[in-house]
């Protein structure tokens, strides 16, 4: 999957000079902000997020990329939201794409008790909590 860039629309607030970019590669989701005087990276890797979430405004969208490991989200405001929407798109389809296939539930039996489906291997039925 080639990387995208995504740049915040210049008409929003802390993006007039330089506006923020986005970039979703096939590895991770960078956010990187400029000003005069620094630049800044902040990076997510693709398993690692637990989330993405759009909050959409009058105009513009923002993104709320939530990590797993407890660090800090990334946030980016000022997007279209067509923008918006084709970032989680991306983080969608190449989690799904890594991620292994569903796996099958495995063998399984009626609880003796109150008949709901539980492991073969089960000892307690994780319904009626009683020792099968
Ligand atoms: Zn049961």
């Amino acid at each position: 999957m080639p990387s995208e860039s995504f740049v915040a629309s210049r008409l929003t607030s802390g993006n007039r000079l330089f506006p923020t970019v986005v970039e979703v590669t096939d590895s991770a989701v960078i956010r990187r902000r400029r000003t005069l005087f620094s630049r800044s990276e902040e990076s997510i890797h693709l398993q690692r997020i637990a989330s993405v979430r759009i909050e959409t405004g009058l105009i513009w969208s923002d993104l709320i990329i939530e990590s797993t490991g407890g660090s800090d989200p990334i946030t980016s405001h000022g997007h279209h939201k067509a923008d918006a929407v084709r970032i989680r798109d991306l983080v969608t389809a190449a989690q799904t794409a890594h991620l292994p296939a569903a796996t099958e539930a495995g063998p399984s039996r009626a609880c003796p008790f109150c008949a709901e489906t539980i492991k073969l291997t089960a000892r307690v039925c994780r319904f009626c909590n009683r020792e099968v």
